[in-house]
């Protein structure tokens, strides 16, 4: 059977990292191998941020994680989105980034990320098997036998697990969950976050492919409990973009727990100002005096100055107007009700979508389960665990990759010197 001083499960973000991490502390005096079940390292990175790979963020913090947070302070705290982009100028990386703090590739390209991280790993000896899926793992005697999905036997003295988390499962193969349950580790509940929200309203597929920048409020049981701007895309069942991706990481857990931060609530709902730079009183002026500029025009015309088109159709007809009567004949109290929704839509949201459509798995093997500071497993001695599959998500902006770096490279590194300190004895 084949052994080595180091495996690592999963070559995507935290796994490549980790390898790099493990290597550059053996300096080649120990083995380490990557196996990916996909027949390309790194295919999910290659899709992250529209495949630009928003790599990390400058506002990096604990505010941006949710789950087990607490226990991540001091990694966050060791590895800032400065120490992210020196450890990938160091590979010959140069990063940049905008007005948001959100930090990519001075190149814009998602590839360059791989391929750094790919060089690295080679030149400090890491070997690489792709289209091998561990499906089992077992605890033995000074390490850790693998069996791979076309029968490859494996044993590996210390072992690393970033096999990602359950979203996006076209760009992932595999069942790491399951695998960590194979060596004692519990999973918490997994829901889907970074994701698109569905909406239920009337004739909502008209509005399919429009867009509004907008000021969302998330509602719970009518109280506002999250704040997010910037753009709202409309697709045939809800609403999506980075905006609401923000609010999906709280509707995410009220749909999974019946809670948002801990709290119980019963109904959810989003409120969109479609028009943040104008107060109400000056919409409604405006709706006035276009019904007296253009008293024959159909009143679903009104809002075409203000709003793509189809939107203000929508927002008409939930008005109570009929579209195709002259805008002279719109009541008073019509104008009001339209300038209200124009400054707060409230649609009731059913659902988020599915992990096939989401960026990020909330939830995942606790983080009790490890200690913080070396990713290493308080279950199974020699095992390590990094990234998404542990119960850790961020924000949209660049957090999720920024954790893969980082525990990967702590994981990395623990297993090394792990590594030497076994060979010393
Ligand atoms: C479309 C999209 C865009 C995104 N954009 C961004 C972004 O711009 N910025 C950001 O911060 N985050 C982004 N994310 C989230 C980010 O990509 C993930 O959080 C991150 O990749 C997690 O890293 P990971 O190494 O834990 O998992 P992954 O990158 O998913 O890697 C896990 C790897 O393990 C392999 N694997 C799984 N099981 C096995 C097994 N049993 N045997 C062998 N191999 C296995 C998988 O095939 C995979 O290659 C995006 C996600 C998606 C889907």
């Amino acid at each position: 059977m084949e052994t080595k001083d180091i495996i690592i499960i999963g070559g995507g973000a935290a796994g490549l990292m980790a390898s790099c991490a493990a290597a550059h502390v053996l300096k080649k005096r120990g083995s380490v191998l990557v196996l990916e079940g996909n027949a390309k390292l790194g295919r999910k990175l290659l899709a992250t941020g529209n495949g630009r790979c928003n790599l990390t963020n400058l506002n990096v913090s604990p505010a941006h994680y949710h789950g087990d947070v607490t226990a991540i302070q001091d990694l966050l705290h060791e590895y800032t989105p400065e120490a992210i982009c020196a450890v990938f100028r160091e590979m010959g990386l140069v990063t940049k980034s905008d007005s948001e703090g959100r930090v990519y590739p001075q190149n814009q390209q998602a590839a360059a990320v791989l391929s750094a991280l790919r060089w690295d790993a080679e030149k400090y000896g890491v070997s690489f098997s792709e289209e091998h899926t561990v499906s089992k793992i077992e605890k033995v005697k000074n390490g850790f036998t693998l069996i791979c999905t076309d029968g490859t036997q494996l044993f590996t003295k210390q072992c690393i697990l970033t096999c990602g988390g359950a979203a996006s499962p076209r760009h992932s193969c595999g069942e790491g969950y399951t695998l960590a349950k194979q060596l004692g580790h519990t999973v918490t509940k997994l829901y889907p976050s970074l994701t698109q929200l569905t909406v239920r309203a009337k004739q909502w597929k008209t509005l399919s492919g429009t867009r509004a920048l907008a000021n969302a409020v998330l509602l719970a049981d009518g109280k506002p409990v999250y704040k997010e701007s910037g753009e709202v895309q409309f697709t045939d069942t809800g609403i999506s973009g980075i905006c609401v991706f923000g609010l999906s990481v709280y509707a995410g857990e009220f749909f999974a727990l019946g809670t948002i931060r801990n709290k119980k609530y019963a109904s959810l709902a989003v409120q969109l100002d479609l028009l943040p730079d104008m107060a109400y009183q000056d919409v409604l002026d405006y709706l006035l005096e276009m019904t007296k500029l253009y008293p024959a025009r159909a009143a679903g015309d009104l809002l075409s100055g203000l709003l793509n088109m189809r939107l203000g159709y929508m927002l008409v007809g939930a008005a109570g107007i009929v579209q195709s009567e002259p805008a002279v004949k719109i009541k008073a109290l019509q104008l009001k009700k339209l300038a209200s929704l124009l400054k707060g839509w409230r649609l009731d949201i059913t659902g988020t979508k599915d992990f096939s459509a989401a960026q990020v798995t909330a939830g995942g093997v606790p983080l009790t389960e490890l200690d913080p500071h070396t990713m290493a497993s308080k279950k199974a001695p020699g095992l390590y665990l990094a990234g998404e599959m542990l119960n850790i998500h961020g924000d949209c902006g660049g957090y999720n990759l920024h954790f893969a770096w980082a525990s990967g490279i702590t994981a990395g590194k623990s297993a090394a010197y792990r590594c030497l300190k076994e060979e010393k004895r």
